[in-house]
This record gives structure tokens, C-alpha cells and sequence, in this order.
């Protein structure tokens, strides 16, 4: 647009109007804008002396729409103030003398007040310029410095005005989440959004689960003299500058109640200076930011707190209404996998300083590494009777390699006495973390009473139905299943066995020479059934053997077989009698019958001269 001279300071005047109504952020640029219009410049610069150390004038905005410019941010006071000595114009020939503005052909000083100045330069249209000059420099200067300073002001309550927002919103949001995500997220956002041109990292103390996307680090403990650190330890902002990357790094702590979380950085150019009120903001804001994660912290932790005590409860709840020890550790290994995201878990009593590996525990201990380890925490756990965390164990055998890297053994005790240990493994290293740790002695502890009280529960029912010197079932527990297979099978046969001249062996060895060879005679019994048949201790010397399902020739030939291994492996050497007796369901039989024809066939093989079976079938004799 083409403006007389008459009207160019009006025009002028207009313009700055409009920018001041509108009042933004970007004044500077569109103001520089309209001075390139009116001069016909194709490049412009505009520094001013604010927030640079060494006199160093800071750019402020920069315009070259058509070529790629190089501007230059090494200008100081001092050239500024040997061009504009006396006079706030520089012609071309006097910019030329300063390489770095010699493209320019010139230059205008505006002064904001006492402490700020600003350096325009172009690469005008010099005839425009000139008309300028001739009428209406003064006025010009004038309008631009009257616009800059209250544009200056304005700006400044402005941007105090966004920060304080900003914080205001901020601690809002962070009033509003519990969340450590959030808060870490917003810490940064808001001081993207106040300070649009600075990098910021956070540098948390102790902070794995983060959100990847967020420019967080972990604080490196090792560099102890660093700013970092030194701001860490004492809670205080520290300012680093470094000239060889051209940075300058604020350090400023996030500071809770109860203590330091982190640092946030910001990160600038060298040489620019930070104004007390920018880091009175990023104090503010790493303060209201700190006392938010903690306050997140303290949440998350409060969490996981209630989730273990609703664990433990759980557990305990579940173990005192069972009672069956391979339920109790059926369960106990459930929530073992479900709390410690492991399956593998070991049981382990011990008697008499063995180690007894409990059914219910995982594969863990049959592996040779894992024979050591068991080993290994046997001897530890019973000399000092305390919990073990070991977060690297690949190299705890020089000789042995460990398919497991964390792992936790926690003693089982009862008024005081070890009754073993459970242990869990994982196969990464430092997997378990020290709250696990303490969360798993709670939940051993809490679990012992059930584990040995199904333990002696299990013994007890045990003692019940075995007889006690031959570790053969009870005769009141054979019974009963002898009934019960009467009710269920199709076929069973009886064995009654009893061991000849015993009288005189008690007399010739002794009563207990005679009670080893009942020992004996019950190991070769125990040796010679499968699983499924009843050896049981009929009473005195007397022992009886079901076999369910059994025919009667497979049987006897079981009750021979008995009676030649009782001759051939007794020491000293004896021998036995047996009488057999068999039902099935085709016929009517009774428990009292089948015992009794057993008896008779014992009789009669004792009349035929001992050492030898005898069959008593209902209604015939067979010998
Ligand atoms: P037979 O060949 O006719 O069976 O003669 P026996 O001597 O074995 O029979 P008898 O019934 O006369 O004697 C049984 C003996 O078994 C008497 C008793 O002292 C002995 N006895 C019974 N129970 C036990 C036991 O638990 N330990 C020992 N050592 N001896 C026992
Ligand atoms: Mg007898
Ligand atoms: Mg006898």
C-alpha cells in the first residue's frame, strides 16, 4: 500500500492501535510487520536487551520471507551502542562496519524505558526510508517507543497473568488425581505451555513404570557433585551454564513433605539469563508438582497396602476353614502366583535339620541347581531362622548354574520352633521387590498355624490307622475297607498270615529280636502288594492282607509268594502260615464269614505242619 507522507505517522498510529486492542502474545511480530510494509523491507531482525548475559542482545523475531538468512546471536551491547551513539538511526554505511550487519541497510534504537532496548534492523526500501526521515523520524520514534513500553508492560502482566493461571490449573488437576502418570504429565505439559521454547527432563529418584511417552530419566545417584545432585540433596534450585553446548540448565526439586522426589530441568541456551519471577514459577511449579506425587505416591501405596492386608486376609480366611494340608497348599500356591506373579513355590519341612519337600510344591527343587539352593537355604534358614532375599542368585554356586535369579525363602515358625520354610523364585534378576519381600513373610506367617496344624492333623489321622511297630495299616481300618469294597468291587481275596513258633523265637532271641522280625515280616508284605491292597496287623503276630479286586488264584499265589520271601529273607531265618479266604459278587458272603474261613484255613495250615498256605472256600476244602 502506497502512504503520503502527510499520512504516514497517522496511518502508523492506526495500526499500532489495532495490535494494542487485540493485545497478544506475538505484538512484536505483527508491529515489526507493519514497519515492513511501510519501508518496503525484505529482511528484518529485532533484538532487544533483556534475559542475556555478557550484553548479548536476544532476538526477539526475525523476518525473511524469501531468503534463507542467517541472523546473527552474537550481537552485544557494545555494537549497539557504538552505532546508535547520539541518533536512533544507522544508515547503511555505518552497519556496514559490523560484518554481522553489514546486509542490512538500516537500523532503528528504541528505548522501553531505563533498562530495556530495542534493535530493529531491515533491509528496506531506502527511498521509503528517506521520505521518513525527512518528515517524520521523531514522531515515529516516538509512537513506536510510547507503543513498545506499554505493549512492554502489558506483556509482563500478561504473562505473570498466564503463569499463575497455568499454576492455578494445574494444582486443580493435580487436586483432582491420584495418579503419578497424570501428575509427572501435566508437571511438564504446563511448563511447555508457559515456556514454549525450553526443554524439560524430570529426574526421578525412584521411577520404573512411568509413561514412556514423557521425557522422564532416571536421577543418576553416582554423579555426586553434579547441579543434579546437589539440588537433590538440598531441596534448593541450582543454575548450571554451559557454554561448550551452548546450555544453560535450571535444576529445580520436587519437593514433598516428607521429602525429595526428584529434580525437573529446564533446559535454555547458554548465556540466557533466567528472571527472578520464571524461577519463582518453576519453584512454585516443582513444588505444588513434588507435594501432588507425593501425595499420588502416598496413594498408590495406601493401595497396595490394603490389597496385601485383604490378601493376607483372604488367606487366612480361606487356610483356617480348610484343613487338608494339599488343599492348604494348593491354595497357599494360588495366591502365591496371583500376588508374586510366580509359579514357582517350594514347601519344605524339616525334621531333624532334613529338608522334606512337601507335595504341592513346583518342579523347582528336582533341578540340580535347585537341589543346591534347597541346600542352601536349609542350612541358613536353620541356623538363623530369618527370611532370605537374594535378587541375583546366577552366581551364588560357583559350580552350579541356577535356572532361578530372585529368589525368597521365609522360615515357617511356631512358638518359636522351625518347622521349614516356604521359598518362591523367579527366573529374572532383582524381580522381587523389598515390599514383596515384607509381604510374603507376612502371608508365611500368617499361614504357618493352618500348614502345621493340617500337618499334625494329617499325622494324627495317620497314627489312627496305622499300627505303630509294623507301619501296617490298623486292623479297625482294614475292616473297613474290606467292607467298603464288599459294597463297590466285584471280587476281593483275604489273606490271614501268622508267623510260626513265634513263642519260641521271643524265648530264644528275645522280645525284641522278635519285634524286628514282625518288622521284617510287615517290610516284605509292604514289598510284595501294590498300592491299593491293605496290609494291616490283625493283632499279636498275626497280620492280614486284603486284596480287592483280586481273583483267587492270583491270591494264593500272592500268599505263596509271601510265605517262600518271609522264609528266604528273615534274619533270624523263619517262616509263616497263611489261610486265604475269597468272595464275589455272585454269591451271599458276610466280612465275619470271609475272616473266619481265612482263620480256619490258618488253623488247618498250622495242622499240616506250618510254612504253607491254606485255601478255605465256602462248602469245600482245599489244600
Ligand atoms: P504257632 O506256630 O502255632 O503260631 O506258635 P506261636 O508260638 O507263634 O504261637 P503262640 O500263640 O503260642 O505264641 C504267640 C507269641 O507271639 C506269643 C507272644 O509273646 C508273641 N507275640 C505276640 N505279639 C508280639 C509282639 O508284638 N512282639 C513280640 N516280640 N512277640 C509277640
Ligand atoms: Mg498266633
Ligand atoms: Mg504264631
Amino acid at each position: 500500500m502506497e502512504v503520503s507522507v502527510q499520512n504516514f505517522i497517522l496511518y502508523y498510529k492506526s495500526c499500532l492501535f489495532d495490535i494494542m486492542e487485540e493485545a497478544q502474545e506475538n505484538n512484536i511480530a505483527d508491529w515489526v510487520s507493519i514497519i515492513v510494509e511501510l519501508l518496503g523491507a525484505k529482511q528484518a531482525v529485532y533484538y532487544t536487551t533483556q534475559n542475556v548475559k555478557n550484553n548479548q542482545l536476544y532476538i526477539e523475531y526475525t523476518y525473511a520471507p524469501n531468503q534463507q538468512a542467517e541472523f546473527h546471536n552474537c550481537i552485544t551491547s557494545d555494537i549497539v551502542n557504538t552505532i546508535f551513539i547520539e541518533q536512533k538511526l544507522a544508515n547503511r554505511e555505518k552497519l556496514t562496519q559490523f560484518p554481522m550487519l553489514a546486509e542490512f541497510n538500516c537500523g532503528f534504537e528504541f528505548n522501553y524505558n531505563e533498562l530495556k532496548k530495542g534493535y530493529l534492523f531491515l533491509v528496506a526500501d531506502l527511498e521509503k526510508v528517506e521520505e521518513l526521515i525527512e518528515s517524520n523520524l521523531e514522531a515515529f520514534t516516538y509512537e513506536s517507543e510510547k507503543f513498545l513500553h506499554i505493549i512492554n508492560k502489558h506483556y509482563k502482566i500478561m504473562s505473570e497473568e498466564k503463569k499463575y493461571k497455568e499454576l492455578f490449573r494445574v494444582t486443580e488437576k493435580f487436586h483432582s488425581s491420584m495418579d503419578v502418570d497424570i501428575v509427572l504429565r501435566e508437571i511438564i505439559h504446563t511448563l511447555k505451555r508457559v515456556f514454549p521454547h525450553f526443554q524439560t527432563v524430570l529426574m526421578l529418584s525412584n521411577d520404573t513404570n512411568h509413561d514412556k511417552n514423557l521425557p522422564i530419566k532416571e536421577l543418576q545417584f553416582d554423579q555426586e557433585n553434579s547441579p543434579v545432585m546437589e539440588c537433590f540433596v538440598t531441596g534448593d534450585i541450582k543454575i548450571e551454564e554451559h557454554v561448550s553446548n551452548n546450555q544453560t540448565l535450571l535444576n529445580a526439586p520436587l519437593c514433598g513433605k516428607q521429602g525429595v522426589y526428584g529434580v525437573l530441568q529446564v533446559e535454555t541456551f547458554s548465556s540466557f539469563i533466567f528472571q527472578n519471577n520464571e524461577v519463582e514459577f518453576i519453584r512454585l511449579l516443582a513444588n505444588t508438582g513434588g507435594s501432588a506425587l507425593e501425595n499420588a505416591k502416598l496413594y498408590e501405596q495406601s493401595q497396595r497396602l490394603i490389597e496385601d492386608l485383604q490378601l493376607i486376609n483372604e488367606t487366612s480366611h480361606r487356610l483356617n476353614s480348610s484343613s487338608r494340608l494339599d488343599e492348604t497348599l494348593h491354595f497357599l500356591k494360588t495366591q502365591i502366583s496371583k500376588s508374586f506373579h510366580t509359579e514357582q513355590a517350594g514347601f519344605v519341612l524339616l525334621k531333624e535339620d532334613e529338608p522334606i519337600i512337601l507335595e504341592g510344591s513346583s518342579g523347582l527343587h528336582n533341578t540340580p541347581g535347585g537341589k543346591k539352593c534347597i541346600e542352601y537355604m536349609t542350612e541358613n534358614i536353620s541356623l538363623k531362622k530369618e527370611s532370605i532375599l537374594i535378587s541375583d542368585a546366577r552366581t551364588l554356586f560357583e559350580d552350579e548354574a541356577l535356572p532361578y535369579a530372585s529368589i525368597m525363602a521365609v522360615p515357617m515358625l511356631e512358638s518359636d520352633t522351625l518347622k521349614g520354610y516356604c521359598l518362591i523364585a523367579h527366573e529374572f534378576p532383582y524381580f522381587f521387590t523389598f515390599e514383596m519381600f515384607k509381604l510374603f513373610q507376612s502371608l508365611i506367617h500368617h499361614s504357618t498355624l493352618a500348614v502345621t496344624n493340617s500337618m499334625l492333623r494329617e499325622e494324627l489321622e495317620r497314627m489312627v490307622i496305622t499300627d505303630h511297630l509294623t507301619q501296617l495299616f490298623a486292623k479297625s481300618f482294614l475292616n473297613n475297607e474290606v467292607i467298603q469294597s464288599m459294597k463297590k468291587d466285584e471280587e476281593g481275596t483275604f489273606i490271614l498270615l501268622d508267623i510260626d513258633n513265634f513263642k519260641e523265637v521271643n524265648d530264644t532271641y528275645g522280645h525284641q529280636i522278635g519285634d524286628e522280625i514282625l518288622i521284617q515280616v510287615a517290610k516284605i508284605i509292604q514289598k510284595n502288594i501294590r498300592a491299593s491292597d491293605i496290609g494291616a496287623r490283625w493283632g499279636g503276630e498275626e497280620l492280614a492282607i486284603y486284596l480287592p479286586n483280586l481273583p483267587l488264584n492270583k491270591g494264593v499265589q500272592v500268599a505263596n509268594r509271601l510265605v517262600k520271601t518271609v522264609y528266604e529273607n528273615t534274619n533270624p531265618k523263619i517262616t509263616v502260615s497263611c489261610g486265604v479266604s475269597y468272595w464275589n459278587k455272585q454269591r451271599k458272603d458276610e466280612l465275619e464269614s470271609l475272616f473266619h474261613r481265612a482263620d480256619l484255613g490258618l488253623y488247618d495250615a498250622k495242622e499240616l505242619g506250618k510254612n504253607q498256605v491254606v485255601i478255605k472256600e465256602e462248602h469245600q476244602y482245599i489244600s
